[in-house]
């Protein structure tokens, strides 16, 4: 039997759709964020970056390679072990205890990333609870979505930010039945924020608990980096929140907060945390070192506010259609597979600038678009240079620019 057809014949339909995957060959330059070297069929060349979610460039900070570099050399690289099998190590513990710090929270527990928190997490937690209706928000995560189907409990989907319609539906399921709202506070493709406190009134009036994915909001909102929850005062209405030291905390992890009591069903409980090796104590080491100062620095978040204000003015003064929202996050529309990856390509042969395109299936077809993402280090140059290659790839390739430039944002 030729099973290998199975796989060419899955890859041809990823072809024929235009969404099949290439990935550039990317080496970042410790200390010239967003710089990095594309090393291209025809050579290393150079290369800014655009769409990297280490958000506020912290993953190249001196204090969080300079805490990895200690902790390795002072007790190795890996963890050794589940933390059943093998124990806790500090690090691990410390970590811990800043992202409680950071939330709020009695305690924190640490999975492998921020999709395994996601996955596991809430299929732990819905599946303790007896009859548990997992109320979801359409444009959820992936890794959310896995964890509500693991968990086997009955879910509904509510409209994206839609409270009238979570309202409906925690008024249909009745004040008795167990109920988990689950939701994201910043959704990274369209850059728009969840109304968390109207949110919270709805689980309060309702007795529905609440998750709620920080992903991509923690280091970067609220005066301590605690995410969109700090900054809108409410962390403490909600009951669970997960996070990722991934993205703007330049590491890899990821975790919920909570009352102590929850952490510790879930400790107990969770198969993808009891079952896979715990995190490396370098890698904690530097998340710590990545929380605390971004706890107490406020300039990255400043001038990440101000990067991509300015990045959405230049590109909308220059009829590019960037997609509003209130947040970092910098959509361009374009709207087509082929288009899309075009574009791409063509930043980044011809203009040294590496944007991914977003196609289906993380957006929704016909919505295909290049996601920006500027750091503190974007400098001005850097975005005018961007506006330039963007206008010249647009001509060529035929898309659309406003008649009249939109009024700046
Ligand atoms: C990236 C992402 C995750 C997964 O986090 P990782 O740490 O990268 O595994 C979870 N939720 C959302 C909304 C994300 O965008």
């Amino acid at each position: 039997m030729d099973y290998s057809q199975y796989f060419s014949a899955a890859l041809g339909r990823l072809h024929d759709e235009r969404r099949y995957r290439v990935f550039a060959d990317l080496e970042r330059i410790a200390g010239r964020f967003p710089h990095a070297t594309w090393h291209s069929p025809t050579g290393p060349r150079n290369v800014v970056i655009w769409c990297s979610n280490d958000y506020l460039g912290m993953g190249q900070h001196p204090k969080v390679v300079g805490a990895m570099v200690e902790t390795a050399t002072r007790v190795g690289t890996g963890a050794g072990g589940t933390r059943n099998i093998a124990g806790t190590h500090h690090p691990l513990v410390q970590l811990e205890a800043e992202l409680a710090d950071l939330h709020g929270k009695e305690a924190a527990l640490l999975f492998t990333s921020g999709y395994v928190s996601n996955q596991t997490g809430i299929a732990t937690l819905a599946k303790l609870i007896p009859d548990c209706l997992i109320l979801s928000d359409a444009l959820n995560h992936n890794s959310m979505i896995e964890g509500v189907r693991q968990s086997g409990c009955e879910r509904q989907i509510w409209r994206h930010n839609d409270l009238a319609h979570l309202e409906q539906l925690l008024i249909a399921a009745g004040p008795n039945r167990p109920k988990l709202i689950a939701c994201e506070s910043l959704y990274s493709m369209d850059g728009d924020v969840a109304p968390l406190a109207a949110i919270c009134d709805l689980a309060e009036r309702y007795n529905a608990m609440t998750y709620v994915d920080e992903v991509h909001a923690v280091g970067m909102y609220g005066p301590r980096g605690g995410g969109i929850a700090e900054r809108d005062g409410v962390m403490h209405r909600i009951d669970i929140l997960e996070g990722t030291l991934a993205k703007a905390f330049g590491c890899l992890g990821g975790y919920i907060a909570a009352k102590g009591e929850i952490i510790d069903a879930v400790r107990s409980y969770a198969p993808g945390f009891i079952f896979t090796t715990a995190l490396p104590p370098p890698i904690c080491s530097a998340a710590t070192a990545a929380i605390k100062h971004l706890k107490s620095s406020s300039w990255e978040r400043e001038r990440h506010q101000d990067r991509a204000a300015r990045v959405k003015a230049v590109l909308n003064a220059a009829g590019l259609p960037v997609m509003t929202n209130d947040t970092h996050i910098v959509p361009l529309f374009v709207g087509d597979p082929e288009k899309c990856k075009q574009a791409s390509d063509l930043l980044l042969e011809e203009h040294g600038i590496y944007i991914q395109p977003i196609n289906y299936p993380t957006v929704a077809k016909g919505t295909e678009r290049l996601r920006i993402t500027p750091s503190p280090y974007h400098d001005d140059g850097l975005i005018d240079r961007l506006a330039e290659a963007l206008l010249q790839v647009w001509e060529r390739l035929g898309l659309a620019l406003h008649k009249k430039p939109l009024a700046a944002e």
